[in-house]
């Protein structure tokens, strides 16, 4: 593992989550000029801002290794030159999640479950990402088209867990986070909250009083971080955890298994250990969804079963992702089988 650089660790308490926010880097000569990158040594990547803009604020960049290309957290957030190539059997929309959205802004692909796209925006553009092509713009819910939702959700009473997604939910401010999970709380055969969000890790500073003060309610609530490597989990991202354990969420992890940052069985286990420190479980670790622009981060199912075998071999049972493919239409996740 890379050592994270500690020299840029922002201070917690100089700027807000907000501003932090605003404050991202939009472009790639605004990448490279942060990290010491030569401009120059990327082909292509300029065509790219376009398509899907960066996004990569500073509290996560300071924890890459100035002036290394290669840097496992950089490649999450560097446009390629590969992503302009088209891949055949890759899509815009690879889970086909336009099938299964009875409402607007809300997926009910899975039985008991609802997810709903709390906000369209995100902390963080992550080259990888799946819904990269989702058409956010048309799925940016106001008030009333989500509170069309919450009626759906009202009249299915096999609804019983709510996933929060997006984008990510958080970037939502905590007075529309408070409407919002009182509206579900209201709603008697809900149990579970999950909120699926990056930015705890991404900006540790969104998770401020107001949001730790909102968030017990009579329902269990489960944050699932996105989390691929562990140099994205330096100290301030440990005490914000610590703070969201403490307020009764349960953490738990899931990753994507992406080729050069973290297709390597030394990297998973340390990125299991340092959740662990981190009161954070892993859960699952995903293959790639075939999106467009995404394959140069594939790895095989084959390379992924046999790094799972290693991993098991190293770490305790409590520490060890399920490996999983999601994939269009099945009822749940399909477990992949790990080479032993
Ligand atoms: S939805 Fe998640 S994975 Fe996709 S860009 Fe946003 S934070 Fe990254």
């Amino acid at each position: 593992m890379k050592h994270q650089n500690t020299l840029n660790i922002v201070d917690r308490t100089e700027h807000s989550w907000q501003q932090q926010l605003s404050g991202a880097r939009r472009s790639f000569a605004e990448l490279c000029t942060f990290l010491d990158l030569a401009e120059d040594s990327f082909d292509g990547v300029m065509k790219l801002e376009k398509q899907f803009p960066i996004i990569a604020p500073d509290p996560y960049l300071s924890r890459i290794v100035k002036g290394d290309p290669r840097d496992p957290l950089l490649l999450q957030v560097l446009p390629q030159a590969a992503e302009l190539i088209s891949t055949p059997g890759y899509s815009d929309d690879p889970l086909e999640e336009a099938n299964a959205s009875p409402v607007q802004g809300l997926i009910h692909k899975y039985h008991g479950r609802v997810l709903l796209v709390a906000s369209a925006a995100c902390a963080i553009h992550c080259r990888y990402c799946f819904r990269r092509h989702f058409p956010y713009q048309e799925n940016r819910l106001q008030r009333n088209q989500h509170q069309q939702a919450l009626d759906y959700m009202a009249s299915n009473s096999d609804v019983q867990e709510v996933i929060l997604s997006g984008g990510d939910p958080l970037t939502l401010s905590n007075s529309y986070l408070s409407w919002l999970i009182q509206a579900i709380t209201e709603l008697p055969q809900i149990h579970t909250l999950r909120i699926h969000t990056r930015l705890p890790i991404v900006i540790p500073d969104r998770v401020d009083e107001g949001l730790l003060e909102l968030l017990p309610s009579r329902l269990k609530i489960v944050m699932v971080v996105h989390c691929n490597h562990a140099n994205e989990l330096d100290e301030n991202v440990k005490a914000t955890m610590e703070q969201l354990t403490s307020a009764g969420v349960t953490l738990l992890n899931q990753s994507v298994l992406l080729k050069g940052v973290n297709d390597d069985a030394a990297v998973l286990a340390q990125l299991s250990q340092r959740l662990f420190e981190c009161g954070i479980l892993p859960y699952y670790l995903h293959l790639l969804d075939p999106v467009q622009g995404a394959a140069h981060f594939d790895a095989s199912e084959k390379k992924a079963g046999n790094l799972m075998a290693a991993v098991i071999k190293v770490l305790p049972g409590y520490l060890v992702p399920r490996l999983v493919r999601e994939r269009p239409g099945a009822a749940s996740k399909t477990p992949l089988p790990v080479v032993t």
